[in-house]
């Protein structure tokens, strides 16, 4: 799996940003990120049909803490108090080259 030289938090465009190599960079809304959730809540584990209404997801939304989960993934606490998503690098990638 191919995992990002480095990751930048810009809370103040809110905007989570991915440096896969020199000439490739994903640049994605926290709020597209976490209408892109996986975990339990947000997707039906057994059906694999989203739960979460996306458009919920506040417009303003934003990150109040980010964590690397060892080298595979990363955690987000967002600002509407949704904290049990696990983003891998390769789900990011995916969410990146659908926006
Ligand atoms: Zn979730």
């Amino acid at each position: 799996m191919l995992s990002p030289q480095n990751v930048r938090v810009h809370r103040d465009q809110r905007i989570l940003e991915l440096v896969w190599d020199s000439d490739q960079v994903s640049r994605i809304p926290f709020r597209t990120v976490r209408q892109n959730c996986r975990c339990a809540v947000c997707v039906d584990e057994f059906t694999g049909k989203q739960i979460l209404n996306p458009e919920t997801v506040p417009v303003d939304l934003n990150v109040l803490d980010v964590s690397l989960s060892g080298n595979y993934a990363m955690k987000f606490r967002w600002s509407d108090q949704h904290d049990s998503g696990l983003f891998t690098w390769d789900h990011l990638r995916q969410i990146a080259a659908q926006t």
